[in-house]
């Protein structure tokens, strides 16, 4: 089997939205030998930090485990973030030959290990593991939870597996999903998104300065960008014109997020800039 390419297709058949983490076509631990089951897991990543914290940790790995850790991110909202097509670094040893990183899909989804799963997030779980068993014809069954599948670990906390699988066939058989269903309502910033001009080097306009707002409010201004500059910050903030240093930023933090480090700032760089 190949890299995975068509896991963000499936992951958009869930009706939650997806993002595709730059790269995630080409990365791996190689390809992905084989698909025979589907390993739940959570991150234990932070407790606050937005929709999905973890991401750096799941795509780049951590001391002692380089990544990517998983094929899949979830995030609290319902977020599907794509990170890898190729085999991951998830679940070893295994006690199932069906749920080895060799033979598995891994969804990290985003929890500190104790705090309650909103509901939207546990509806993508579901939603998510059905597509994946219906793409890779797999029964409700093959969804295990890490804790089933490696004695030594325990999560996803508090989901009763038997529960989750029974949901999971419910769909793939094309009952109606319990609890809640159906795709989230636009969001405030899905409706200003539309609004939002593209951004590029050059550019001089009102919205540059949002950018620069947005950057220096999500850390990623360090004070030697704006140190020579007149006023300083507040002059570095008021700054209508798109120059090569704000590209830069611009780059960074697209890095930080695991999206496409063009420097363009469009929808899909809008979208975390702006994210409450
Ligand atoms: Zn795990």
């Amino acid at each position: 089997m190949p890299f995975l390419t068509q896991l963000a297709d499936v992951a958009r058949r869930t009706g939650h939205p997806v993002t595709e983490v730059g790269g995630w076509k080409t990365r791996g631990h190689g390809p992905q030998p084989e698909v025979k089951g589907i390993v739940c897991h959570h991150t234990a990543g932070p407790a606050a930090g937005g929709d999905y914290p973890s991401l750096a940790v799941v795509r780049d790995g951590r001391p002692g485990l380089d990544g990517p850790l998983s094929h899949f991110g979830l995030g609290r909202s319902g977020h599907v973030y794509v990170i890898a097509a190729g085999r991951c670094w998830h679940n070893a040893p295994s006690t199932s030959p069906q749920h080895t990183n060799s033979s598995s899909i891994g969804i990290e989804a985003e929890n500190d290990g104790s705090q309650p799963w909103p509901a939207v997030q546990l509806d993508a779980y579901r939603k998510l593991c059905a597509e994946l068993c219906r793409e890779f014809g797999l029964p409700a069954s093959r969804v295990k939870a890490h804790r089933e599948v490696n004695t030594a670990k325990p999560d996803p906390h508090s989901i009763d597996m038997n529960d989750f699988r029974a949901a999971v066939a419910a769909l793939v058989n094309g009952a109606p999903a319990p609890g809640p269903t159906g795709p989230p309502g636009p969001t405030w910033t899905e409706d200003i998104l539309r609004e939002l001009p593209l951004i590029r080097l050059g550019d001089d306009n009102y919205d540059v300065k949002t950018v620069r707002g947005c950057l220096f409010a999500r850390g990623h201004v360090p004070p030697t960008v704006y140190a020579g500059i007149q006023d300083g910050l507040e002059g570095w903030l008021k700054t209508t014109q798109c120059d090569n240093g704000l590209v830069e930023l611009v780059r960074g933090f697209q890095r930080a997020e695991g999206i496409d480090e063009d420097g363009l700032v469009g929808p899909a760089t809008w979208a975390p800039l702006l994210r409450v």
